[in-house]
């Protein structure tokens, strides 16, 4: 295993933080318009239990759309397979995340894969639960334990503002509940409390590096031995994440850092390296496909440096 020493870390911090400066925070959702837009951070924890951190991993942020990919796993649990992709398929869009183009160009009208919005709503919609509340508190739950057993809360300011002002991805909702493919014992705004509330789930930079450390284990933490996910469900969630993680960025990524990542547009990014490292990184500043430029820069510096890359 390369080393990492923690002045090498801070210096490609240091250096990658200056990149900050070319983005914006997201202000689609107002609460986020709060974030600290030069912070940078990144924590690193091996399956060996090593963890090492530079910058401003004390800041914290939500989840947002990297939870598309642990609702993705806890749906592959509660219904399987099959039953999944009967809703959705397992290929890039090549628009954007919050895009409705395909879903009415591209017969028949399922969302391409489910870590867009459309996609991800519908795997929302199929966690198991008799109430948004109830299907919250699974999501928490699932969520917690693989982050080793962190404790996790809902950031209600970033609930509410998304809520109050999700035009788009209500819209997308009812167009799936027309497409029928939000079938007829889904209520629309049911589901999207339930996705409002995991996308507003609030973590530090070491949450999301315990988190991806799993995903880098096969679905076994490595700190206690015990089987959380499906070897075959992570096997999914990786490559979902390598070809779809970062929106329509996703190929340019694999191409430049060619690692399994997941990123949100609070500025969060989940990576991992097989056997090796999970990975958190938060810049709040974003390019304009709702990637963090700083995260991305470091990632891909250090991939470069240490031979990352899984191709
Ligand atoms: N909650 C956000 C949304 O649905 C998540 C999007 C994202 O992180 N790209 O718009």
């Amino acid at each position: 295993m390369a080393e990492i020493t923690p002045e090498q870390l801070q210096t490609w911090l240091n250096h990658s933080r200056k990149y900050a400066a070319a983005g914006e925070v997201a202000s689609y959702i107002p609460e986020l318009r709060h974030a600290p837009r030069d912070a940078l951070g990144i924590t690193l924890i091996g399956c060996d239990g090593r963890s090492i951190t530079a910058g401003d991993c004390s800041v914290p942020f939500t989840l947002q759309s990297i939870s598309k990919v642990f609702t993705l796993l806890l749906a592959l649990i509660d219904n399987g397979e099959a039953a999944v992709f009967a809703k959705v398929g397992m290929e890039p869009s090549g628009d954007d995340y919050n895009s409705m183009l395909k879903l009415e160009l591209v017969e028949p009208g399922i969302p391409f894969n489910p870590l867009i919005n459309a996609g991800a709503i519908t795997i929302t919609s199929l966690i198991h639960g008799p109430s948004p509340a109830e299907k919250t508190k699974r999501i928490m739950q699932f969520f917690q334990e693989i982050a080793g057993n962190a404790p996790l809360r809902i950031n209600e300011a970033v609930y509410h503002s998304e809520a109050e002002t999700a035009h788009r991805n209500r819209s997308l909702a009812y167009f799936l509940k027309d497409n029928a493919v939000l079938g007829d014992d889904i209520d629309v705004e049911d589901v999207l409390e339930t996705y409002f509330n995991q996308c507003a789930i609030e973590v530090h930079c070491s949450t999301l590096a315990r988190m991806a450390l799993v995903l880098a284990n096969n679905g076994v933490d490595p700190h206690n031995g015990r089987t959380l996910i499906p070897r075959r469900y992570v096997q999914i969630a990786k490559t979902f994440m390598v070809t779809c993680g970062m929106y329509n960025a996703s190929g340019q990524f694999a191409i430049r850092a060619g690692i399994a990542a997941k990123s949100g547009v609070s500025g969060g990014i989940l990576a991992l390296v097989p056997q090796r490292w999970g990975i958190g990184v938060i810049g709040p500043s974003l390019d304009r496909k709702g990637n963090s430029i700083a995260g991305i820069h470091l990632l891909e510096t250090m991939s470069a440096a240490l031979d990352w890359s899984l191709f």
